[in-house]
């Protein structure tokens, strides 16, 4: 095909939209039928009514191929489970009495049988349910779901193509089962996946399906020659496959690499292939490969990821370099619109300038569908869309909102000494020892108490005008004093307000920061029926006024011993939020760091001595590939050092990050020059501790004594056997006794009893040095 024809036949396509509803009908059809309001076939209408209503409105909008398979009453990879037959043994039964119910036990778990793993689908905030795999797993197929799905689409008269999660992917996503050697590695199954795979391509085929898309976003994280070879084999097996439909393989979430030439040489008909944000690098690896001749390439041009309407003139130039490049090129999203809202339109409150700024998945879908009309019709056909964009991002690129001079001079005015604390480690340990004088294995907790149910509805009563502000402040400064007065009953060293005030650890500062935007129907999904609402960092960031102080000071007023002050860090700030795409990320950090740094100023001013400032988002924002990793951890670092390094030495900086496995960041860890830090650890057994002495970390450390996971209570005798274990790694002088995290989804009973034993515990273990 000559680049001419190949732009004449632009087709616009996505690869899934979010499945929720527009008002979160998925959400409370899932929720009735596990309280048992709502029946099954109740739950599979709502399934199909927004499914159908998503098909009409990407056809409406001008999508010629619309995705089939990428709905959900879960998760997609525990749909992927189901379809290849690899349910474990432990949910077999209820899976065969009741595929649905058996469904949702697996995804949820049940009294006799623990529910899979969740983890997170790469870098984004989706979770995925984690295949568990054996050597004794057989797989079988089940197409029954995706063929029933694509019927829809073409009974509608639609041109459809089923979405499935492609076998390399799979396998590389799955963990050992329970039970089964840990050293098993699920990629040496693929031999007996791909015939199954290959059961439901011919399923899909005579189901109609002209080309099926399977998704292999693990081939763009660094991939070993053995993976890489089994991604050339199993579609060198799959495209060798006489009774198939054409097979189009998409990556997305960054660039393909080493996986870029494995794929353009299988014998598929198609690519999918990300052009947004670090898989840009994608456009030039597509030229040095010698592009795709006969191939389909499907262009993700749009970002999926984030919330802004695109640049159609950079977009529509793109899509015209890689014209050359391909048989044809069609254009589509760099990813799932799963990780977007659903409309922008619905949202009422937002100043109307701004509105014009962002894109959510149906603003995204006409965008996609306008770039395929300028790419075949050329850019006269679409001049008035591309004039309407011009002007809305030239109204984002001038507002005051984004462009605050005294913020930005502020940042261009940073120094390195500005992310320097005054005195070496060992000089402020020994202040903060003079200053504190706390015991030997000091007795903290991570932030938060039980968030119970009158508290919610405190909020919720606030937000109605159901109560006065006065009258919700009182209510938080009874539950402080409460929390307050338990901790020093319990003999707690280092105590916290609670957090009761904190409807969550992001929005609670968001809602309080100018540049932060905050929506009313952005829902995406985390997961299952669990929908987040992230803000929007829009603009430049400033603090009006102090967001945590007074609370602090009145937790301080109540007790002589210190009270922690606490803030959500600058990297977790940007990382549950949806960031800007008009600077670098470190740009947009430097400035919510500064907005911290002068809280902390004001908190170590109110006469706060301990300040903790949490990063549990540190290491999931950790980029997918290593070599970019050096430079995200350059700035996210900077950013941690500017928010804490104002303070005097005798001030003590904390950190929080709540997860066990960091070996990759250790180093960066050790960077944030954090006086102490607290961590994940009860269910690794201080596996932490190891991992830290290991690498000379000079700093004091409170791995996770109790595990708040679970509502249950660890014995003060578990909790000093957890301690005794981690002094052999971390001396006395360096090691704090605390939970794992913060407790606010726990009940007070299980809290109350867990604090009394890990204070047990720390008395024990001090009296054995
Ligand atoms: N301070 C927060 C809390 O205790 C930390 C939460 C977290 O690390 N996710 O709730
Ligand atoms: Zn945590």
């Amino acid at each position: 095909m000559t680049s001419k024809s190949a732009a004449a036949a632009a087709r616009a396509t996505v690869y899934g939209y979010p499945r929720q509803g527009q008002q979160r009908e998925l959400k409370k059809a899932i929720e009735g039928y596990w309280k048992g309001r709502v029946t099954a076939d109740a739950l599979r209408d709502t399934g199909a009514e927004l499914r159908r209503a998503n098909r009409r409105r990407l056809a409406e909008a001008g999508v010629h191929e619309v995705p089939t398979g990428d709905f959900s009453f879960y998760d997609h990879v525990l749909d992927t489970t189901v379809m290849v037959g690899a349910i474990p043994r432990r949910h077999r039964e209820a899976v065969a009495a009741d595929p649905l119910d058996g469904y949702f036990a697996m995804a949820r778990g049940t009294q006799e049988a623990a529910p899979l793993e969740m983890t997170k689908w790469f870098d984004t905030n989706y979770h995925y349910l984690v295949p568990e795999l054996g050597p004794d797993t057989v797989f079988t197929a089940d197409s029954a779901r995706q063929v029933a799905e694509l019927a829809e689409a073409l009974g509608e008269g639609l041109s459809a193509r089923p979405v499935l999660v492609g076998p390399v992917t799979y396998l590389l996503l799955a963990k050992p089962a329970p039970g089964v050697d840990p050293a098993f590695e699920p990629l040496t199954l693929l031999d007996r996946l791909l015939p199954v795979y290959a059961e439901v391509l011919a399923d899909l085929r005579a189901a109609g399906a002209e080309w099926v898309q399977l998704d292999e976003p693990a081939l763009v994280q660094d991939r070993t020659p053995a993976e890489l070879n089994a991604a050339a084999r199993a579609y060198r097996d799959l495209g060798g496959l006489t009774d198939r439909p054409k097979l189009l393989v998409a990556s997305y979430f960054d660039r393909l690499g080493e996986a870029l030439p494995v794929l353009a040489k299988a014998p598929v008909e198609g690519l999918a292939l990300d052009f947004t944000g670090p898989a840009a690098g994608n456009l030039e690896a597509l030229a040095a490969v010698g592009g795709l001749p006969g191939k389909r390439l499907v262009a993700g041009v749009v970002d999926g990821r984030n919330i802004w309407v695109g640049d159609l003139e950079k977009s529509l130039s793109v899509l015209g370099t890689l014209l050359g490049l391909a048989d044809r090129v069609d254009v589509s999203a760099s990813c799932s619109l799963l990780h977007v809202p659903l409309d922008a339109a619905a949202e009422r409150d937002v100043d109307p300038q701004i509105l014009r700024w962002l894109a959510f998945a149906r603003q995204k879908t006409a965008e996609i569908a306008t770039l395929a009309r300028g790419l075949a019709q050329g850019a006269g056909a679409i001049s008035a869309e591309l004039a309407a964009n011009r002007a809305d991002l030239a109204s984002r690129a001038n507002s005051p909102i984004t462009r605050d001079p005294a913020v930005r001079a502020r940042a261009a005015a940073v120094t390195d000494a500005d992310g320097r604390r005054s005195q070496p480690y060992a000089e402020r340990a020994a202040a903060q020892r003079a200053h504190l004088r706390l015991p030997l294995l000091p007795t903290t907790t991570i932030g938060s108490f039980p968030q119970t149910g009158e508290l919610r509805a405190a909020r919720a009563d606030l937000r109605a005008g159901r109560v006065s502000t006065a009258g919700y402040e009182e209510r938080i400064r009874a539950e402080i004093q409460e929390v307050v007065s338990f901790q020093e009953k319990t003999g707690l060293d280092v105590l916290v307000h609670g957090e009761p005030e904190r409807n969550d650890m992001v929005q609670y500062f968001a809602e309080q920061l100018t540049g932060y935007l905050a929506t009313q129907h952005g829902w995406v999904q985390s997961y299952g029926t669990r929908y987040v609402r992230p803000p929007i960092l829009a603009g430049d960031i400033s603090r009006p006024e102090p967001m945590t102080v007074r609370w602090t000071s009145y937790a301080q007023s109540l007790t002589g011993r210190p009270v922690k002050g606490m803030l959500t860090g600058p990297v977790t700030m940007l990382a549950w939020s949806f960031v800007r795409d008009d600077q670098p990320l470190g740009e947009t950090a430097r400035q919510v760091a500064l907005a911290l740094r002068d809280e902390v100023a004001d908190l170590e001013a109110a006469g706060t001595s301990v300040i903790q400032v949490d990063e549990p988002a540190l290491r999931e924002t950790l980029p997918l590939r290593a070599a970019d990793h050096a430079g995200y951890l350059a700035w996210a670092t900077e950013a941690f050092r500017l928010t804490t390094a104002g303070v005097r030495p005798d001030t003590q900086i904390h950190t929080h990050m709540c997860y066990a496995e960091f070996g990759d960041v250790v180093q960066a860890i050790d960077d944030l020059d954090a006086d102490v830090i607290s961590l994940e650890a009860a269910r690794s057994h201080m596996q932490i501790a190891r991992e830290l002495a290991g690498h000379g970390y000079p700093r004091e450390a409170g791995p996770g004594v109790y595990d708040i996971h679970s509502p249950r209570v660890p014995s003060a005798e578990e909790a000093a056997a957890l301690l005794r274990t981690g002094l052999e790694a971390i001396p006395a002088e360096r090691l704090w006794v605390n939970p794992d995290c913060g407790l606010k989804t726990r009940g007070w009973p299980e809290t109350r009893a867990s604090l009394e034993n890990l204070v047990a515990a720390a008395r024990t273990v001090r009296e054995e040095l």
